[in-house]
């Protein structure tokens, strides 16, 4: 995911990622979450919504596979797994999925000409992810420079590489 510049507003969203922790937003009239976080509650729009630390436990809705990107720190990266993922306390979020990719990197290596030969590489890697992602799989928030990304939880559909 690309970082967002730290408003005030949104600073102690970051600096509790700095810390490992996730913060969502709790709306104290209606009591629902969501994420990401926004001034006003999105479902009754009331202002008195509050920060609330986060489980960090999540289950994967949908994935896929970015093989090209031009966002500056990312084309190095790729081919990596964007996400959405259902966090427990309930809102959907927008993610990237860490330890797949990290199988997917490994495979698509030996795809000689990756970069290149996009057929070959898109081949091999969404067949890594089949593999190893499926909708529901339980996924647990890490933080990467300070950004929060999920990984598969436990040994929760690991070892299928
Ligand atoms: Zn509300």
């Amino acid at each position: 995911m690309p970082t967002s510049t730290p408003d005030p507003f949104s600073r102690p969203y970051w600096d509790a990622a700095a810390e490992g922790r996730l913060l969502l937003r709790r709306c104290r009239d209606c009591g629902r979450p969501h994420h990401h976080p926004r001034e006003f509650c999105p479902y009754c729009w009331s202002e008195d919504v509050e920060w609330e630390e986060a489980s960090g436990r999540a289950t994967l809705y949908t994935w896929s596979v970015v093989h090209r990107s031009e966002l500056p720190g990312f084309r190095e990266r790729t081919p990596y797994v964007v996400g959405v993922v259902d966090l427990a306390e309930g809102p959907r979020m927008a993610t990237e999925i860490v330890e797949c990719a990290t199988e997917i990197v490994g495979s698509a290596a030996e795809a000689v000409g990756c970069a290149t030969e996009a057929v070959g590489c898109a081949t091999e890697a969404t067949r890594c992810v089949a593999e190893g992602l499926r909708a529901g799989l339980e996924l647990e928030v890490d933080f990467r420079e300070g950004v929060p990304v999920f990984k598969v939880r436990g040994d929760n559909g690991r070892g299928l590489a």
